[in-house]
């Protein structure tokens, strides 16, 4: 983002962000958000409900859905060179497109079906970071912009927070992503990332095929109490509630800060 001496919210008017996983959970809710401050939102997304449901009455900001598969090196290009056409540049990458892996541990399945589930977690959570920030880095390059990546506090905390060896090994991964792209990137290009604790979503989806692992991760009344149980705060945030450390990733309130994570946990890290 080009850093003008303006208000927080002057500077995301106008604003183009290319957001994949904007269909739903924390995406759609940063979508809205972004869209009401003015900002005009490409969204990458493997359901196609995104337009629709970003439409917020009253606002400049427009909104154009991409559907595509994150992994998808030509889908992510559509998406970078839509936003380009469309608004004449790329301010912003926010790479938050994400499957869980129902908690699966080493003993719940048989290393053929670890195998599968790890190939597909890792796919969308590493290398659809990858290769988005890859089709957009020049973009935001040119714009002197911002990238934002979801990490998850399965980024550093192992256990009690309902994600499997897989997931947990995509987020510490993503924390790879972020600090090296941080590097690669600086001077240009700031990249941060927000780590949420639990936040009852869509619920952190499943990847396609891994309903047998729902039965591990519980249903959502449970994982809101599991949550709450063990973060000291005893807080349940919502996506709309992770929005402002987005917000504050993306315009120069930030502009010191690059390959930081912020940790929306409730104080998980410290429990
Ligand atoms: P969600 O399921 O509500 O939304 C994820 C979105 O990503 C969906 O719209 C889905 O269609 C899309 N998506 C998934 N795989 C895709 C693919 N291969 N290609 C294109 N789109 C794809 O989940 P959410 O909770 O909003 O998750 C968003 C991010 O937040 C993820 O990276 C997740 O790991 C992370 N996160 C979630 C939680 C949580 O508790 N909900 C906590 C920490 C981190």
């Amino acid at each position: 983002m080009a850093y003008p001496q303006s208000s927080f919210e002057d500077e995301l008017a106008g604003s183009v962000v290319l957001l994949t996983g904007g269909a739903s959970g924390i995406g759609r809710a940063l979508g809205q958000a972004l869209l009401r401050r003015g900002s005009h939102v490409v969204t990458l997304d493997r359901d196609g409900a995104a337009p629709e449901t970003q439409a917020v009455e009253g606002t400049s900001g427009r909104s154009l859905h991409v559907v595509g598969d994150v992994t998808d090196p030509e889908a992510n290009q559509r998406a970078v060179d839509l936003a380009v056409a469309e608004f004449g540049r790329l301010d912003a990458f926010v790479g938050n497109a994400g499957v869980h892996d129902g908690g699966a541990t080493v003993r719940d399945l048989s290393p053929g079906q670890m195998r599968d589930l790890a190939r597909r977690i890792l796919d969308v959570n590493v290398v659809g970071y990858l290769v988005g920030a890859c089709a957009a880095a020049d973009a935001v390059e040119r714009a002197d912009g911002t990238m934002v990546f979801t990490l998850s506090d399965a980024s550093f905390v192992v256990s009690g927070n309902g994600a499997g060896v897989a997931y947990a090994a995509s987020k510490h991964a993503g924390l790879g992503v972020v600090r090296s792209l941080a590097a690669q990137l600086a001077p240009r290009v700031r990249v941060n990332a927000v780590a949420p604790g639990g936040v009852p979503t869509g619920l952190s989806s499943l990847a396609p095929g891994a309903e047998a692992e729902k039965a591990v991760y519980g249903d959502v009344e449970s994982v809101v109490e599991q949550i709450r149980s063990i973060n000291p705060l005893r807080t349940v945030l919502s996506a709309e509630d992770l929005v402002p450390h987005y917000l504050y990733l993306l315009t120069s309130q930030s502009r010191g800060l690059t390959g930081h994570v912020l940790r929306p946990d409730g104080g998980l890290s410290v429990a």
